[in-house]
């Protein structure tokens, strides 16, 4: 199938650059491995500031006293954890209905960029489609990099001072783009 835009990832950097490209009229396909709205709607950005607010309201319970309110709250951490997950299964629905919306063509599988203009597709049953656009727009995002002298054993979660006050500049300056609270 050719199109005019081809994007490959369907984060807010992806799903984004597809709407405006099919608003300016060009024949638009969006590519997604896994689940529309990447990993902000899915799992960075919308179901941590999902589960930051069951935490809000467990600590208001916990100060009520205080604004004349009697009131006892034991969190249920299952009911929070599917909170979380039903508000980001939202987003993503909310995303997949502006594909629609916006006449984009939503193609599930891994893509991989194989000549200038041609990406091949691999679903998740194993079948191949090669996908055409005369423009490629790539926003597969970001994942984090194990740093040389700083081994993942995924246990330890203690970094020396001097990376924390990298990891929280760049925190802080996207945030401002996003967050209320920040
Ligand atoms: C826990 C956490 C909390 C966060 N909170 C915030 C916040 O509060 N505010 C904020 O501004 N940012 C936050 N972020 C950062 C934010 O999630 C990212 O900046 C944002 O998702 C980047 O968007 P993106 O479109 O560039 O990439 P992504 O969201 O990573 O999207 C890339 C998409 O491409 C798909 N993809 C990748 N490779 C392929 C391929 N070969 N074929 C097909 N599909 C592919 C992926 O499946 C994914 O859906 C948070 C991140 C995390 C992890």
């Amino acid at each position: 199938m050719a199109y005019d835009v081809v994007v490959l990832g369907s984060g807010p950097g992806g799903y984004v650059a597809a709407i405006r490209a099919s608003q300016l009229g060009f024949k638009t396909a969006i590519i997604e491995k896994e689940s529309l709205g990447g990993i902000c709607l899915n799992w960075g950005c919308i179901p941590t500031k999902a589960l930051l607010k069951s935490a809000q309201v467990a600590n208001d319970i916990k100060h009520a006293e205080s604004y004349g309110i009697e009131a006892t709250g034991t969190p249920k951490f299952d009911a929070i954890i599917k909170r979380s997950r039903g508000v980001a299964d939202k987003m993503s629905k909310g995303v997949q209905f502006l594909m629609k919306k916006n006449k984009i063509d939503v193609i599930m599988g891994f893509g991989k960029l194989t000549a200038p203009g041609k990406i091949e597709v691999k679903d998740k049953d194993g079948k191949t489609q090669v996908v055409e656009g005369r423009h490629v727009i790539i926003a597969t995002g970001g994942r984090s990099r194990e740093l040389p002298t700083l081994k993942q054993d995924g246990k330890n979660h203690r970094l020396p001072r001097r990376y924390v006050a990298a990891a929280a500049t760049q925190k802080h300056d996207r945030c401002r783009q996003w967050c209320y609270r920040c």
